[in-house]
């Protein structure tokens, strides 16, 4: 092996390169023959600590991540396998993490990952068995796992992907407080979404020393060519941020094709050179996909215009409209003034407060372990679940009650608790559990764009009591599908739910350090 991203990431004073490439959607053809021929070039040339490979992106099927990668790998390039769980669930993902071990494959980017896109005969289901969180959470556990089983452990490195490229303030937080709960799983370190905006990759790195949670963090730097700058701009890509102002820029730059070139090259070399500066750990390449030289050339400029990284803080400058920043701006530098922040001011209102007050006052009569009711209602729920009939009253009860004030799915594993009373099952597309993809764009959904994204809603909910902080806090175990159309209520009382089978993991991945620093508003 030439380099060991572990290695490299591990030592504070490596800045690392990872390239990212992209399979398609051949299994043989120039193409794929560019791509093996780029991680060879990478090798060869000894700067990239590793190539990162994309799973299945857009939801779109591709060539496999684990079968290019082992190549890759058998060649002597390290690989950083991205690894999502839209396509399987937790039996097949732990069957893909012991694959990948015994491929020699450990370096592994976990992502929620991108909505089914179109395959044979439509769309494809998708399955979002756990989240991201989750995900990393389950290899720190098989690690541990396989450390009591044979005394040593398959040593897998899990990173995790934020994006600080989002433009309204619940969105902004719910990214930031996801961070705090993926680091607390077990996040090695975190690679950045696509975006052009020097303030926010400063509010990234400033947020992670505020909360206490700072693990290696990468910059996505991506050669900007006019196709994907019109892809991204119309938020194609789930999570990228390019800004009008920034398109046509890269359209004028293109209109000679060689200057064009030229300009995305720099462009990169520059924005890599701030990354540096800011205290980024190293690079994260994309948008290089015919040839190596690209990379190279970047680099090679990187060397030379490093020092400058000061200078070119102006041409990082594409905020998004009305877009929301936690610190304030310092005129002179274009960055933040110190940690001084920007108030909150996000909040629900009419009927969303009203309902969130309602089921808080419920469900803290209801459900609370704690409450003094609560030996009566267990009591009451064991008569009840013995037998047929009481379950079936049960069900006449709870299923209307649930459908109109929820939208239920009768997942039986009742999660609204976690998420200021709203379910993740029918209100979010991918049953996240943990806190919001990246895909959200302007507060809406990836999937249903015409609707709020959920955790949006729940952070303006949280916001009215001033518990916002409440969503970096707590790990949320996946949802038990053994409990499938079964009472949600009586799984509850009778103790068979995540809150207390499952609450070992919630332990065991709980955030750490002292995230966020939200005062109450
Ligand atoms: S509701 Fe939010 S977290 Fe769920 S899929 Fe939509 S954007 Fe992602």
């Amino acid at each position: 092996m030439s380099r060991s991203f572990y290695k490299d990431i591990s030592d504070p004073d490596h800045f690392v390169i990872t390239l990212e490439l992209v399979p398609g959607s051949e299994y043989r053809g120039l193409a794929l023959d560019a791509v093996t021929q780029i991680a060879k070039d990478a090798m060869a040339d000894g700067r990239v600590s590793a190539v990162t490979i994309t799973d299945n992106p857009g939801g779109n099927p591709s060539l496999s991540p684990d079968v290019i990668g082992k190549e890759i790998v058998d060649h002597g390039m390290d690989v950083i396998v991205h690894f999502t769980c839209r396509d399987s669930n937790r039996g097949g993902i732990e069957s893909r993490a012991l694959q990948l071990a015994r491929m020699g494959m450990r370096n592994i980017l976990a992502l929620t990952g991108d909505y089914s896109g179109k395959g044979f005969g439509g769309q494809g289901t998708p399955v979002f068995d756990i989240d991201s969180c989750s995900l990393i959470c389950f290899f720190k556990m098989l690690e541990h796992r396989t450390r009591l089983e044979k005394g040593e452990s398959e040593r897998f490195f899990p990173g995790c992907a934020v994006s600080p490229f989002k433009q309204a303030e619940a969105e902004t937080f719910a990214q930031y407080f996801k961070l705090c709960k993926k680091v607390g799983a077990g996040a090695g370190f975190a690679i950045t979404q696509v975006g052009y905006d020097a303030r926010k990759f400063e509010e990234l790195i400033r947020i992670q020393k505020d909360f206490g949670t700072t693990i290696p963090t990468l910059g996505s730097v991506f050669v900007l060519k006019p196709a994907p700058a019109r892809i991204m701009n119309r938020g194609k890509i789930p999570g990228a941020v390019v800004t009008g102002k920034l398109l046509d820029l890269v359209l004028r730059e293109w209109e000679d094709k060689q200057q064009g070139r030229k300009s995305a090259i720099e462009r990169a070399a520059r924005l890599a050179a701030v990354l540096k500066g800011l205290g980024y750990r190293g690079i994260h390449v994309g948008g290089v996909h015919k040839s190596f030289s690209t990379l190279a050339e970047i680099l090679d400029r990187l060397e030379k215009i490093e020092h400058q990284w000061q200078e070119f803080i102006p041409e990082f400058d594409f905020p998004q409209e009305n877009g929301f920043y936690v610190y304030k701006k310092d005129s002179k530098t274009g960055l933040s003034v110190n940690s001084e922040r920007n108030l909150p001011t996000s909040r629900a209102h009419g009927w969303e407060k009203v309902h969130f007050h309602f089921m808080r006052k419920v469900h803290d009569i209801f459900f609370n372990f704690e409450s003094s009711l609560e030996p009566l209602f267990q009591k009451f729920s064991s008569m009840i679940d013995n037998t047929q009939l009481g379950r079936l009253l049960m069900h006449l009860t709870e299923d209307p009650v649930k459908k109109i004030l929820l939208s239920c799915k009768k997942c039986g594993d009742c999660g609204i608790q976690h998420l200021a009373f709203l379910c993740p099952e029918s209100q979010c597309p991918k049953h996240i559990r943990n806190g919001a993809c990246g895909g959200s764009s302007r507060g809406m959904c990836e999937v249903y764009p015409d609707r709020p994204c959920v955790y949006v809603r729940a952070y303006n909910r949280l916001a009215v009591i001033g518990k916002t902080k409440d969503m970096s806090r707590e790990f949320v175990p996946p949802r038990m599908w053994e409990l499938n159309r079964s009472s949600a209520w009586l799984n509850f009382h009778l103790k068979r739910d995540h809150q207390t089978v499952s609450c070992v993991i919630a332990r065991y991945c709980a955030p750490q350090g002292s995230c966020p620093f939200m005062s109450d508003k």
